[in-house]
């Protein structure tokens, strides 16, 4: 009876008509496909891309070289050099990211007291020569000034859910 079963199914193509069956059932569904990079889909507030760094509204940048996101970042991308202002404060003279070497678990933003390294929604982004895998200061507040209202948007919304 197995074996008359067997046959008779491949006689059939049975197994054609199951596939034809769910092609059929998503092909007269709504596409979900988009049009990439002129379309994007939407991304999780949680969503954790390129790195920024950012400043107060006074345009003062926020990090105060506590290191701690250097500490806690498990995968050794971060690396900070410091030294203390002429009006006591104390600033980074070096914070580079190494893009290879982030894992993007977001401990760096975890850390943060306040609130200076962010993880953006942008992942669009690739590197074409040696070395623009580490992402310096100065190229780490820029990115920070252009998302500047999405991060403040994230912030809010991650505050709410806490
Ligand atoms: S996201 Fe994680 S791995 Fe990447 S720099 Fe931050 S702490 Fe390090
Ligand atoms: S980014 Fe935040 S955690 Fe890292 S050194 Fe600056 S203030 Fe400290």
């Amino acid at each position: 009876m197995k074996t008359l079963k067997f046959y008779l199914k491949s006689f059939l193509l049975w197994e054609l008509l199951v596939g034809l069956k769910l092609t059929g059932k998503y092909f007269f569904k709504k596409k979900i496909t988009v049009q990439f990079p002129e379309e994007s889909t939407p991304t999780s507030p949680r969503f954790r891309g390129m790195h920024a760094l950012r400043r107060y509204p006074n345009g003062e940048e926020r990090c105060i070289a506590c290191k701690l996101c250097e500490a806690v970042c498990p995968a050794l991308a971060i690396t900070i050099e410091s030294e203390p202002r002429s009006d006591g404060s104390r600033r980074t003279t070096r914070y580079d990211i190494d893009m290879f070497k982030c894992i993007y678990c977001g401990f760096c933003e975890e850390s943060c007291p306040v609130d200076s390294i962010v993880e953006t929604d942008n992942y669009n982004y690739h590197f074409e020569n040696r070395g623009e895998n580490i992402m310096t200061k100065p190229l780490l507040l820029a990115v920070g000034d252009k998302y500047e209202d999405s991060i403040a948007k994230k912030r809010q919304i991650d505050a709410e859910f806490r």
